[in-house]
């Protein structure tokens, strides 16, 4: 599971995230919905060992992300697809994570396919990727070391109607087998369609958070 304890960031005096605290249990997806600037990627990114915090703590399974033994395979993680990989072709980018992750090169096959990525866009490079197939390749490189948490930000930026809702199946059926998911999003029915908890945040702050049902009904 996920743990986010009294988290807080400051960039000089601009304060990005304070004392943010949640958790996300295994067989729940977790929608964290604020508008653009609320510190959702900020969180994330102090979530996945990126950016360290400069108060709090954030654990997985217990463990700050970087003292897990083998991250890859506990953690899956989608941040800025657009950011990744512009020069390999899709195939070579996950081969290269395979190998650093220590994942048998055979699982590459299975990640595209899973995420709808077939052997003619597999063999393309990723500069000519549209924003929609970035976010699917981000999404296999998350699932490449077969992790039990996803932590995925924006992961519907960029995907069609059909996309969108293929994701929210993959996501459901995730957290249906014991996985945990918190997925990020500006737009309340990117969360919603999917989400058991939800936890809302705007400059910086916890605005709220609790079952789906419950914030919803009385909002
Ligand atoms: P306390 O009960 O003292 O608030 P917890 O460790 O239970 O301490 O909760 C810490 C934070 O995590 C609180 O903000 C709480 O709302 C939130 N939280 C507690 N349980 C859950 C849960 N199952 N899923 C998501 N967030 C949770
Ligand atoms: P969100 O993901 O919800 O759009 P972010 O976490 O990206 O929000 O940003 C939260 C706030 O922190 C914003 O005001 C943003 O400008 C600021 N911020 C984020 N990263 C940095 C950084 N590296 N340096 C300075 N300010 C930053």
């Amino acid at each position: 599971m996920i743990a986010v304890h009294q988290l807080t960031r400051r960039y000089g005096r601009h304060t990005a995230v304070e004392d943010v605290s949640f958790h996300c249990e295994p067989g729940t997806v977790t929608g964290f919905l604020g508008p653009n600037g609320a510190g959702k990627s900020t969180t994330m990114r102090m979530i996945c060992g990126l950016t360290p915090p400069t108060s709090g703590t954030a654990t997985v399974d217990g463990r700050p992300y970087r003292h897990l033994p083998n991250p890859g395979r506990i953690v899956g993680v989608l941040l800025d697809a657009s950011a990744q990989h512009a020069g390999r072709t899709g195939r070579e980018a996950l081969t290269v994570a395979a190998a650093t992750m220590g994942v048998d090169r055979r699982r590459v096959g299975e990640v595209l396919d899973r995420v709808g990525l077939g052997p003619a866009a597999a063999r393309r490079r990723v500069r000519a990727y549209s924003l929609g197939m970035r976010q699917r390749l981000g999404l296999a490189h998350a699932l490449l070391g077969d992790p039990r948490v996803l932590v995925l930000d924006e992961p519907a930026n960029g995907l069609d109607p059909e996309g969108i809702f293929w994701m929210r199946g993959l996501l459901r059926d995730f957290a249906d087998r014991g996985g945990t998911v918190l997925l990020s999003s500006h737009l309340l029915r990117e969360v919603e369609a999917v989400a058991d908890r939800l936890v809302v945040i705007g400059g910086g702050r916890i605005v709220a958070q609790g079952g789906k049902d419950e914030l919803l009904a009385g909002a």
